[in-house]
């Protein structure tokens, strides 16, 4: 086998998958985490009994490679849930997704709803991917699904006008319904499963830092705490902590890529200008620890409307009564900013509270045993008009270097967990083959 050195920059899950790839399969290979801990993203906090994942994590699984993987390591310690998923609007509670459950909603607005629809249907326009996101949605769903969700939600969630977004990312991430399913779900309600998320597992006793933990088990040479702070593309070298220096063949980068220019010096000028054009939001997640169990078996609630800061909140505790104490619930809240649409970090703690209290999901704000903040700098890629070749400049670059590129930050891509650790083992496969 190559004794070439083979170097991974993070020890998320798609550092780790790449990692386990490359030794199952005989290769060998250091791993630098800057934490005390893997998993990245997919790190879960323990705070008082209560178990908090960084925002809310859930499995789904697309493929069967994935799923065997995780069942095979984890067999009746990963269960299956069936979603329970509502949007919160109108002052009342409705099915997610919004599209195929207008049956919740006020009468006129669900005729709205499904008229504009009808129209758009028969135009035969829909799903045409090579439009404006804003124009995607009016065209696949019409003005009523498009003014009284769609938009609102997205502009809320991506932070950004939706006529600045491309239509790159939404494959199988968006449900889009037949009229068939929009009548049904308007005539009655509908517990239709339609969507990617509409199952998902979640380990049964513990948060979801058991998977990367899981990964990690099965590693050599993970060294945390190694926080890498050069890059130099000439010698090949790493630097750690400032001190230590590590040589590479290749380098894997799972780390966000706008952090790129902190981290290599001397890049051409026409590169950094392709790195000015990387955006992204971030999401401030608030976890809440409250004295009582919930009423309802909720897992998550979208909230589409202006008047509330959080685009969605969801339930640890509903999910697995181990993530909180006996008798208590558990809330995780996600409101996402950006330097297009900041926040102000000193009001929104009070801000969100007096609006969970709104909805009457917490009565009494004095139920709230416990506070944490994550506050997710790198949340989501914006995919504007520039992302696609921007991005694809830069990693070009980076690749005529030796430097590989994986993982949702690292690639720079709206991925799951799943899509990371399938890209993890793509990458091994590249890297291999590269050798
Ligand atoms: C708010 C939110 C909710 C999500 N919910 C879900 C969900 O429900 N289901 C799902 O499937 N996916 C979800 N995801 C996506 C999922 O979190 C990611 O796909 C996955 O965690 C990305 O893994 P990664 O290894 O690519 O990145 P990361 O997890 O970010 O890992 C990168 C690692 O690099 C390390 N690092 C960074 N800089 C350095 C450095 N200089 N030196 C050394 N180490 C460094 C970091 O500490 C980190 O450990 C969500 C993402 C977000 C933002």
């Amino acid at each position: 086998m190559s004794n070439r050195r083979i170097v991974i920059v993070g020890a998320g899950l798609a550092g780790l998958s790449t990692a386990w790839h490359l030794q199952s399969w005989g290769v060998d290979c250091q791993v630098f985490e800057k934490e005390l801990e893997p998993g990245g993203l997919c790190r879960s906090k323990i705070i008082n009994g209560f178990t908090f994942d960084c925002d809310g994590h859930l499995l789904y699984f697309r493929h069967n490679y994935t799923s065997r993987l995780v069942k095979d390591w984890f067999g009746s310690e990963i269960v299956r849930h069936k979603r329970s998923a509502w949007i919160y609007s109108f002052g009342r509670f409705s099915r997610y997704p919004f599209q195929a459950n207008l049956y919740g909603l006020p009468q006129l607005i669900a005729r709205e709803c499904l008229l504009e629809f009808i129209k758009i249907h028969r135009n035969g326009i829909g799903n045409r991917k090579d439009l404006s996101f804003l124009e995607w949605i009016n065209k696949t769903f019409g003005k009523g699904i498009a003014y009284h969700f769609m938009v609102p939600y997205n502009t809320k969630f991506w932070t950004v006008p939706l006529d600045n977004l491309t239509c790159e990312w939404i494959d199988g991430f968006i449900p889009i319904p037949t009229l068939g399913q929009i009548i049904d779900g308007t005539i009655k309600e509908s517990k239709r499963n339609l969507g990617y998320n509409a199952f998902f597992w979640y380990p049964k006793r513990a948060g979801i830092r058991e998977i990367p933990l899981a990964f990690s088990r099965r590693i050599k040479n993970i060294h945390l705490g190694c926080k890498v702070d050069e890059i130099n593309l000439e010698r090949k070298e790493i630097r750690l902590n400032g001190r230590q220096k590590e040589k590479f063949d290749v380098l894997i980068f799972t780390a966000p890529l706008p952090e790129i220019p902190n981290l290599i010096s001397g890049m051409p000028n026409y590169i950094l200008t392709y790195f000015k054009n990387l955006k992204w939001n971030s999401i401030f997640n608030l976890n809440l620890g409250v004295e009582d169990k919930f009423n309802f078996s909720k897992h998550w609630i979208y909230f589409p409307e202006k008047e509330f800061s959080f685009f969605r909140i969801g339930f640890p505790s509903n999910i697995s009564p181990h993530l909180a104490p006996p008798g208590k619930g558990s809330i995780y809240v996600e409101v996402a900013y950006s330097t297009e649409k900041p926040i102000d970090k000193d009001k929104i703690i009070s801000r969100i509270k007096k609006e969970l209290k709104k909805t009457g999901i917490i009565m009494q704000l004095d139920a709230i045993c416990l506070e944490d903040i994550n506050d997710i700098k790198y949340a989501y890629p914006i995919y504007d008009k520039n992302y696609r070749h921007s991005r694809g400049k830069i990693i070009e670059f980076l690749i005529q270097n030796d430097v590989v590129p994986c993982g949702r930050y690292g690639s720079w891509r709206y991925m799951s967990m799943e899509d990371v650790i399938l890209d993890g083992r793509d990458t091994a496969r590249r890297v291999i083959n590269r050798l």
